[in-house]
């Protein structure tokens, strides 16, 4: 039995090409000084809106409708919106008052200086609002100094509520392609930590990802659920509320492990923890904060380190789930809304998992039989 030699040189190839996925690998890095200076971009997605400095009302300005759909995707501008030219209107003027609201900036209406400082900030993917209406708390005193009767900006999934009463030992588990290291696995276990040990939740990692309560993974780009990630920076991460328990990351982020950003400049480089930290509340049932301390706030610089829960967090979570009976929190009083790896650059690759295993083993098969 022949066969020409394109044909085994063909087949050949499409091993070697299966068995190196290249394309997806998660960056994972121990400390900000190991990540190669070739990984860090000059500009990211969002920094073209830096164009935009000045724009109010009734004026166009080319690409604008690039920063309308951002104020969309965040839920400031109504679903049915979709004038998306370039011309400034009054209800994206609307949008970004309310935008400014919510992050104690100013509410002009207009594209100022501080306003964009923070629009280009990455942050977290879910939204501060849904259909054009805020979710989160920002016209409310909040003062971080004060110490008698300040109210709490937390905020929950609208129309969700949290894990049922019969629900307080929860299991999370990893992508099992993602093949995540100890240490990586060792951030989350961390990051679950925070929220137990303020309420009466434990978390306990799990084998099984089709069972599990909470399921993390890594994605690049389109994963199949209508919110794709968009390379280094700009959107991080987001998670579902309860009881989906979907928590999803950026592959492409360079994260950082250790959370040590004290002698380094920030560059591109994302903690892991903190963005951890900040999606588990959403696994919670929490949603966004406009109070700048707390980990439910939506943005985050790089090269930051945010890991400890605030009150206002805290009281968030405790209006749903109660305290755990050991916390003995303080701080500022609230008022409730009542009503490692130390060896240098550690990339994880993705290896071959189900059914991309199965097809590799399948066409090594048939070129053996063809061969012999
Ligand atoms: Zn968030
Ligand atoms: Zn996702």
């Amino acid at each position: 039995m022949k066969f020409p030699f394109y044909i085994i040189t063909f087949i050949i190839t499409v091993i070697l090409i299966s068995i190196n996925p290249i394309p997806t690998s998660a960056h994972f890095y121990p400390n900000i000084s190991s990540i190669p200076l070739s990984l860090i971009p000059n500009r990211t997605l969002w920094d073209a809106f830096n164009n935009f400095t000045g724009c109010h009302k009734g004026v166009k300005a080319d690409g604008l409708h690039k920063l309308k759909k951002y104020f969309q995707y965040f839920g400031y501008l109504n679903n049915s919106y979709n004038d998306f030219s370039d011309l400034f209107d009054g209800n994206f003027e609307s949008a970004v008052k309310t935008y400014q609201l919510n992050f104690n900036l100013n509410a002009t209406g207009q594209i100022d200086a501080n306003t964009l400082k923070n629009i280009v900030l990455p942050r977290c993917g879910n939204p501060d609002a849904v259909n054009g209406t805020s979710t989160m708390h920002s016209n409310r005193p909040y003062s971080a100094n004060s110490t008698i009767n300040t109210v709490a900006h937390y905020s929950f999934f609208p129309n969700t509520p949290p894990w049922p009463r019969g629900r307080r030992d929860l299991t999370y588990a990893f992508l099992p392609r993602n093949q995540l290291s100890d240490l990586v696995r060792g951030v989350f276990s961390r990051a679950f930590e925070r929220w137990s040990e303020v309420t009466p939740l434990t978390f306990t990692e799990t084998s099984s990802f089709s069972s599990a309560d909470i399921r993390i993974g890594f994605y690049s780009g389109d994963h199949n659920d209508g919110e794709p990630f968009d390379g280094v920076l700009g959107t991080l991460a987001h998670a579902f509320a309860p009881p989906v328990g979907r928590f999803h990351l950026d592959e492409q982020e360079n994260w950082i492990i250790d959370g040590d950003f004290t002698n380094a400049s920030p560059l591109s480089a994302v903690d892991l923890e903190s963005v951890a930290v900040h999606e588990i509340g959403h696994l919670l049932g929490l949603g966004h904060s406009s109070v700048e301390d707390a980990i439910m706030y939506p943005t985050i610089s790089s090269g930051t380190r945010k890991v400890e829960l605030s009150s206002d967090d805290v009281l968030g979570v405790q209006e749903l789930y109660g305290s755990n009976p050991n916390y003995n929190g303080t701080g500022p009083v609230l008022t409730p809304r009542g009503e490692r790896d130390s060896s240098g650059a550690h990339f994880m690759g993705f290896w071959l998992y189900g059914p991309e295993m199965l097809l590799v083993t399948g066409l090594f098969s048939l070129l053996v039989l063809l061969i012999f």
